[in-house]
């Protein structure tokens, strides 16, 4: 099972790339795709469910070109889209046979499969109640649940836990980590945290450019070690830089904010920070990236001051 995506880019007007020359290659387990809102995530996802086509680059799904052969692909993709929406009065049950009925899944296993989805997401207790009445977590479950209908072999999911209270955030986490396996899972995010624990591979998105792809141990590491360097800088702390530049996360660190700001022609350094800082803040507590607090919030809006000057 392998999903190759060679050189994909998205252009929606003559001024905006969207995505540009964006290539990977997944096995199966889960891949963490990480960026700032804008990055182009959600168009990388439409491209591999086949909603939308590239401008430019190919995706190979088993070594089918998927904007050929779209139907292999589709037969066992599960897709939850960013705005995932429900008909309020119909029951968990009714709508996941209607969506079964969609998909083209016969009523008598259709009927099992929503059975088995329903205990698997803990919903079981709910199946009869109106969708209206559901909470954000527990409609993200019902979405999680109509992806897996058909038991897919590619799942895609898009920025899932958007809008979850903490407990509901965690719960789908492991939810995901339980169905990946023998397939593969893309969880697209902008919060550190989501991915740290889950993913097996984690690729950063940054203004429609792959700018980084490694374990996350390596690149969470990076990002810490990076945001201890940020950490003394602001804090006028030259004995500790100095120790920084001395230690050995120096270069890994380095490297990603050089990787992170590689997109911009001008101010490197400053996009790169910019978008360290987008990941170091409190609701992302992720370990030597938690002492950001309200100063990353002047920078965020420095930061795209100083680089558009
Ligand atoms: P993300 O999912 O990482 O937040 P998106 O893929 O939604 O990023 O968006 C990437 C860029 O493409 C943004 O600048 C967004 O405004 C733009 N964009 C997304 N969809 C469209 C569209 N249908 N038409 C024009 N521009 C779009």
């Amino acid at each position: 099972m392998k999903l190759e995506i060679r050189g994909v880019g998205k252009q929606y007007d003559a001024k905006l790339w969207a995505l540009r020359g964006l290539s990977l290659e997944l096995a199966p387990g889960v891949l963490g795709l990480l960026g700032p809102n804008g990055a182009g995530k959600s168009t990388l996802m439409r491209i591999l469910a086949t909603l939308s086509n590239p401008t430019e680059g190919q995706v190979f799904w088993n070594g089918a070109d998927i904007a050929r052969q779209p139907e292999a692909l589709r037969r066992t993709l599960g897709y939850l889209p960013q705005d995932f929406g429900v008909y309020p009065n119909l029951n968990a049950v009714e709508f996941l046979e209607y969506l079964a009925a969609v998909k083209g899944i016969p009523a008598a296993s259709a009927r099992r499969r929503i059975d088995e989805l329903l205990a698997l997401v803990n919903l079981t207790d709910a199946r009869k109640r109106p969708l209206g009445g559901f909470s954000g977590g527990m409609r993200q479950r019902v979405g999680i649940a109509q992806a897996l209908l058909n038991d897919p072999k590619l799942l895609i999911v898009d920025e899932p836990t958007a809008g979850l209270d903490p407990v509901e955030r965690v719960r789908f986490r492991n939810l995901l980590s339980e169905l990946s396996g023998e397939r593969i899972v893309i969880l697209s995010t902008h919060i550190v945290s989501d991915v740290a624990a889950t993913a097996t591979d984690i690729a950063i998105v940054s203004r429609g450019r792959l700018v980084a792809h490694a374990a996350p141990e390596a690149l969470l590491a990076a990002l810490a070690g990076l945001g201890a360097g940020v950490r003394a800088l602001l804090a006028g702390d030259v004995a500790h830089l100095f120790a920084w530049a001395a230690g050995a996360m120096f270069i890994p660190a380095l490297a990603l904010a050089l990787a992170l700001g590689v997109w911009s022609g001008t101010s490197k350094l400053f996009e790169g920070l910019y978008t360290a800082l987008w990941y170091a803040g409190p609701a992302q507590p992720t370990p030597g990236l938690d002492f950001i607090g309200a100063p990353r919030r002047t920078w965020m809006f420095a930061c795209p001051a100083i680089t558009s000057w």
